[in-house]
This record gives C-alpha cells, sequence and structure tokens, in this order.
C-alpha cells in the first residue's frame, strides 16, 4: 500500500502562514515580482474559489478578484519547507520517496492502521508548517495520487478493494495524473468519461489506443507495488529525483575567471561589461558541469582601493549567468557605492551543488530553456557565437 501526501496550495499557504495578514484572503503567488505581468504559480484556496488558478495570467487574476492578495514567489523557502516536512516524515520509519516539491510518498506495507498514520501525519504538518495536505491511500503509486486530490484541502481517501469501483466510477478520467486535455479527448472519444471506465479496460484495449504507453498505464492502474516501482513510467508521474545533492570530490569547489586591464579603468559601463563577460564564463562552466552556486566572489583590485574581496550567499542556487552578474552587482553595491579605478576583477562562485530541482516557475522555466539554447549555439558554432550585448564593451578599451 501506498500513501501519498500531497500539499494543500504549497506556496500559497506557506505565505499565508508565515504572513497571518492573508490568512484567509484571496491570494496569489506570482513567479516574478511584477504583479500584473507574471503568471500565478499558486493560487490560496481563497482564489481558487474565485475562479483563479494557477497557469493564469497575473492580470486576468486582478480582474476576477481586483482585491487580490499577490506575494512573488520565494523558491527558497518552499524548498526549505519541503525538506522539512520530508525529514518530519521519514521520521515515521517508513520507506519514503520525494515526487515533487510538494508530493511525498510512503511505502506503508502491511501497515495496520493506515487512516490513523494519516490523520497523525497531517496533524504533525499542521502542527510545525500550519499548513494543510491531502492524502490518498490506494495498492500502488498512480491510483494513491489519484486519491490525495479527491478530497482536497486536508483531505484523506482510501482506496480500498470495497469503495474502488465506486469512487473511480463519480471520479473523472481527467483527474488521473497523465491525462492532460489531448488524452481526455481521445478517451471521451472512445466512451471512456471516469477513471473506472478506463480502469475495467483490458491491457490490449489500452495498448491499441497509446502503445507501449498503455501497457504502462495499465500496469500502473492495477498493480500492488511498493515504493518505486513503475514510477515514472506513466506520463507524469513522479520522476526520481533526489533531495540532497552532494558533489562527488572529483567536483570543484569553486568556479571562477579573473581578468587584468593593461590599465586602471574608471569607466563603469566597461567595468560592468566585464563582470558580465567574466559571470558568463562562470556560468557556462557551472551549467557544463551541472552544478549550482549559492555563493558568489567578487574581488576589485584598484591603485585606490588595493583588494577588495566580497562574497555573499544566497539562499537560492543559481547557474543562471545573468543572475550571478545581477548577485557580483548586489557585492559591488554594498561595499563599493563609488566606482574606484579598477585594474583587476575576478568573479567566482562556490558552495556548489548538483541541481536537484527542476525549475518550478514558468518564467525559470522559459530561462533555462534560453540558457540552454545559448549553450547550445556556442558548443556548436564557438565561444563567442552569441552573447550579452553589453559585453561588447569589454572590446572597447577604456
Ligand atoms: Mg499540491
Amino acid at each position: 500500500m501506498i500513501l501519498h501526501i500531497d500539499m494543500d496550495a504549497f506556496f500559497a499557504s506557506i505565505e499565508q502562514a508565515i504572513n497571518p495578514r492573508l490568512k484567509g484572503k484571496p491570494l496569489i503567488v506570482g513567479s516574478r515580482n511584477s504583479k500584473m505581468h507574471t503568471v500565478v504559480c499558486a493560487a490560496s484556496y481563497e482564489a481558487k474559489a474565485l475562479g483563479i488558478d494557477s497557469g493564469m495570467n497575473s492580470n486576468a487574476a486582478f480582474k476576477l478578484c481586483p482585491a487580490l492578495e499577490f506575494v512573488a514567489a520565494d523558491q527558497g523557502k518552499y524548498i526549505w519547507t519541503s525538506e522539512q516536512i520530508l525529514e518530519m516524515i521519514s521520521g515515521y520509519g517508513l520507506e519514503v520517496a520525494y515526487v515533487s516539491i510538494d508530493e511525498f510518498q510512503i511505502d506503508i506495507a502491511n501497515y495496520a492502521q493506515p487512516l490513523a498514520l494519516a490523520q497523525d501525519i497531517q496533524k504533525q504538518i499542521y502542527a510545525n508548517f500550519n499548513i494543510t495536505a491531502s492524502i490518498g491511500i490506494a495498492k500502488n503509486c498512480l491510483l494513491a495520487k489519484l486519491a490525495s486530490k479527491l478530497n482536497k484541502p486536508n483531505g484523506i481517501t482510501i482506496l480500498s478493494e470495497e469503495n474502488l469501483t465506486e469512487i473511480l466510477g463519480k471520479t473523472p478520467v481527467k483527474k488521473l495524473c497523465g491525462v492532460g486535455a489531448v488524452t481526455e479527448a481521445v478517451l471521451t472519444g472512445i466512451g471512456i468519461k471516469t477513471c473506472l471506465d478506463l480502469y475495467e479496460k483490458p491491457p490490449q484495449f489500452l495498448e491499441q489506443i497509446f502503445g507501449k504507453n498503455g501497457l504502462n498505464l495499465y500496469a500502473n492502474l492495477h498493480a500492488t507495488e511498493r515504493l518505486n516501482q513503475n514510477q515514472g513510467q506513466s506520463p507524469g508521474e513522479a520522476n526520481d529525483l533526489t533531495l540532497t545533492g552532494t558533489v562527488p570530490s572529483d567536483k570543484p569547489k569553486s568556479i571562477g575567471h579573473s581578468y587584468t586591464f593593461p590599465m586602471a579603468s574608471l569607466n563603469t559601463g566597461f567595468i560592468r561589461a566585464w563582470i558580465r563577460l567574466l559571470s558568463e564564463m562562470v556560468g557556462v562552466r557551472i551549467r557544463q558541469q551541472n552544478l549550482t552556486a549559492k555563493t558568489v566572489h567578487l574581488w576589485l583590485n584598484g591603485p585606490e582601493i588595493g583588494n577588495f574581496l566580497g562574497q555573499k550567499t544566497f539562499q537560492q542556487a543559481t547557474n543562471d549567468s545573468f543572475e550571478i552578474y545581477q548577485r557580483a552587482l548586489k557585492i559591488m553595491g554594498k561595499r563599493a557605492q563609488k566606482m574606484p579605478k579598477i585594474r583587476a576583477l575576478g568573479v567566482t562562485c562556490s558552495n556548489l551543488t548538483a541541481q536537484n530541482y527542476p525549475p518550478l516557475f514558468k518564467e525559470q522555466k522559459r530561462r533555462e530553456e534560453l540558457l540552454k539554447a545559448f549553450d547550445k549555439i556556442n558548443t556548436r558554432f564557438g565561444e563567442g557565437s552569441i552573447y550579452p550585448a553589453i559585453t561588447d564593451l569589454t572590446r572597447r578599451m577604456k
């Protein structure tokens, strides 16, 4: 038996938990800090009740509810909470799997009192984090995940042999993980409207429609499984991301680049362009090794300032060159208000860990795709085939 935990409106609930002013109010968490021009990446239940949900443009959300509360997403906070929850449920001594930032599965095998366990987990999560979770229990991962969605928020659904037919018969097929709009249309086209309709089809039938995926779907629906078996086979099912990545010893501790000018410069644009270029070079190397960095170091050397060494550790790890550049500028702005004469400079990233989390938000996903395309072009056509315009200034010696 599998117990699937799905946090309710996770990001929005965390924001409401730490800021009582937001409690009970319609709230959206935006993927970036631009109230009217972002995508809703989480909506509180109060907002959901008004027809607002993730994926929507914030602009449209505000049209539905002008009094909507807005918070910009803080990924570090959500990851931290997720890790704490995982640690807490690992304390039960059962086998636990991380499914996504707000979903976890526990192999409860033949645990005698699954309902009591589910209630206790809900209680502990609420007591420790002031947020709620919905829990589904079923014979396999796919059905347990489905069950967790049937009684939200703060619900518990147990799919047993006795009630399976009844509950699946009431559940639209689109609720099943992996059934998107396209698949749903195909299924309803052939008369499969509920999860039960799908559940009752023989494997050959599903194979005819979906090929090999159909057989996997059948296996996932009917399996009586232990944790991690068959995971990742059905479309959209859990992946096997690990939470805490440690860098193997052959990985570097830090990655950096520096440059010395032929003569000291006072030109802010020129110096910034160089910081950007060095950040770019550092970012490329970090990404090549599938790492992310939490700490950025900036080294400036000049006749007046001697050696200036600044560093800052950020909550969110990054391998985005532009982000590294922004962080380096923050460090510079902090201690070097007026740009001094600079003769040499360097950008280094440390606190490197394996990249564990896929991007959570639409904007980040787009950003990651952009970086991938950028790296691909430079790999294929040679370094410097494509570069940020500002780095052009580095070619003008001043
Ligand atoms: Mg959730």
